[in-house]
C-alpha cells in the first residue's frame, strides 16, 4: 500500500496500485477540485500527460 498526495493540495490518498490509487483521488478531486475537472481546455492529451506524470510519481513514491 503506497501514500501519495495529490498533485494539487496535501491530502493524500492510498492505493495498493496506480489505478486504485486514481480511484481512490477520484472523489476528492470530484470535491476540492472540480474547477480542474470540468476544465474542458483539459483534452485528452492533457489526461494522458497527467497520469504519466502522476504514475511515475506513484512509482517514485
Ligand atoms: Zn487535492
Amino acid at each position: 500500500m503506497k501514500t501519495l498526495k495529490c498533485d494539487l493540495c496535501e491530502v493524500a490518498t492510498q492505493g495498493e496500485t496506480f489505478e486504485e490509487w486514481m480511484e481512490a483521488l477520484r472523489p476528492h478531486y470530484n470535491e476540492a477540485h472540480a474547477d480542474v475537472m470540468s476544465d474542458s481546455s483539459r483534452g485528452k492529451k492533457e489526461m494522458e500527460q497527467w497520469i504519466a506524470d502522476n504514475k511515475a510519481r506513484f512509482d517514485a513514491a
